[in-house]
């Protein structure tokens, strides 16, 4: 291995966040030593030792140094803490000279999930050279999921971190460029627009493509905060098999939920499901595989049942919550009324599904209209020009604009439709331009 600060990762199998996390440092060209800790209980001791008693994967050490897991460290590369920590700091600068010079992209496209990713392949193919900026969470929401079903041409399957990847080779051929940050604002007062990310590089841009997804969303109980990363989860896949043999809690009601609770069954004693109302919202598809499991005495449903307080602690993690009851639902809403029934719950684990929140911060002060949760507005309808908002060369795709469909396929169209959009608005831009350059010209004559 080179000069270079010395890298350590604890993963395990079937871990999404620790292939982003390994992903991260290949992005950056950095060497690691990676620990399998699947299987292995001396080596899973060591991280858990290592990692101040967490028991969640990856774990990242710079120099014997914890950085923590995927969250930590994926901060630390936002603030641009990782680089200074890896002596790559210069190498990241946008224009690298200090000079104040910035570099011009005709297109950047904020996220690389399936809308980014699918914009990127074919912005790729118009030359529109973009530039895909990855986010806190490469990849997006499908590298969460080991098993897409219903992503067409797949007859088999697909497990979500392969289709990203392979929607990533396919853009990277095509010409798209995709740099590791965070866009931290876009400043659309000025064209181009000037695109800032929060390690501080900047570029100038003539379009952007919002297409930065979701986050998942977490309920602001008490022992939250505490016990997240310490049995406290929003990914079942990540780390479900942290906690074999424990009776696990799953909190949500929609896809991701059922989804969640179906795969802990492999782990689990018996997975319950926590939710606040009579119906879950999740699609037929996923009620019947979890009433599969109910029937086979895998899952119990507590329905009209609300999370309120998690207890345990970073040594022991999750030893038990308290949950609420009411049978005309939403049990927090009727903590007065007598028939509402508070009791304590005994769990090892606890995920969290209850759905997310867009990322559309970084758009605030462009006057791009978003609705009252932050969806950004685009045009829809039909014919062109259905994925721009309402500011001139500021387009939206994927789950940042659709909050009813939220799927990868439909992901995938807005993706297209608006890197389609983006390439007539250049188009337009570029006539406009030679046209006003006539004008001149004459005028000097
Ligand atoms: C557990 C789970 C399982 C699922 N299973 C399925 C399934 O089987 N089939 C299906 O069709 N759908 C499934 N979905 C839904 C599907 O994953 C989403 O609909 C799809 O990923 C949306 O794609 P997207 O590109 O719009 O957003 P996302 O996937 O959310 O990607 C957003 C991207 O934007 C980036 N980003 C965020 N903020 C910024 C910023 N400030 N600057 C730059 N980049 C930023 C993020 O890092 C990320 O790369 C599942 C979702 C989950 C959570």
């Amino acid at each position: 291995m080179s000069d270079q600060p010395r890298v350590e990762i604890y993963t395990k199998t079937d871990c999404p966040y620790c292939e982003k996390a390994k992903d991260l440092f290949d992005s950056k060209g950095i060497e690691y030593e990676e620990y399998n800790v699947t299987g292995d209980d001396e080596l899973f001791e060591e991280m858990v030792e290592r990692a101040d008693g967490r028991k969640t994967a990856p774990e990242v050490f710079i120099d014997d140094e914890l950085i923590g897991g995927w969250d930590d460290t994926s901060a630390r590369n936002e603030t641009g803490e990782l680089d200074e920590k890896l002596d790559i700091a210069d190498e990241n600068d946008s224009d690298g000279d200090g000079d104040g010079n910035v570099e011009h992209r005709p297109l950047i496209i904020a996220g690389t999930g399936i809308a980014g990713l699918t914009a990127a392949i074919y912005a790729g193919r118009s030359n529109n050279d973009p530039l895909v900026i990855e986010g806190d969470e490469p990849g997006g929401q499908l590298t969460l999921t080991t098993d897409v079903a219903n992503y067409p041409g797949f007859p088999e399957g697909i497990s979500g971190p392969e289709l990203v990847n392979n929607m990533k080779e396919q853009a990277k051929q095509f010409g798209a460029e995709l740099k590791n940050g965070i866009v931290d604002t876009v400043e659309a007062d000025q064209r181009p627009f000037r695109v800032e990310l929060t390690n501080g590089d900047v570029y100038t841009a003539d379009a952007v493509i919002a297409a930065s997804g979701a986050s998942a969303r977490t309920l602001g109980v008490p022992g939250e905060d505490d016990l997240m990363g310490y049995g406290l989860s929003t990914c079942a896949t990540c780390d479900g098999a942290f906690f074999r043999d424990e009776d696990m809690l799953v909190v949500g009601g929609g896809d991701a939920a059922m989804e969640e609770a179906t795969f802990l069954t492999k782990f689990a004693d018996t997975v319950y499901i926590a939710h606040r109302r009579e119906e879950f919202r999740a699609e037929d598809y996923w009620i019947d595989r979890v009433h599969e499991k109910v029937e086979e005495g895998e899952i119990t449903i507590m329905k009209n049942t609300e999370l309120v307080e998690v207890h345990g602690s970073q040594e022991g993690g999750v030893d038990h919550v308290t949950l609420v009851e009411n049978d005309q639902g939403h049990p927090t809403d009727r903590l007065d009324d007598p028939e509402t029934n508070e009791f304590e719950f005994d769990v090892g684990a606890v995920f969290l599904a209850i759905g997310h929140t867009p990322n559309t911060e970084y758009l605030e002060g462009t006057g791009v209209t978003m609705d009252d949760e932050g969806y950004l507005r685009t045009q829809g309808g039909d014919g062109g020009g259905q994925t721009e908002t309402d500011v001139p060369g500021i387009f939206g795709a994927g789950d940042v604009v659709d909050y009813h469909y939220q799927q990868a396929v439909t992901a995938a169209g807005m993706g297209s439709k608006a890197a389609l959009d983006v390439d007539e608005y250049l188009e337009d831009l570029e006539r406009a331009e030679s046209a006003s350059e006539t004008e001149a010209a004459a005028a000097d004559d």
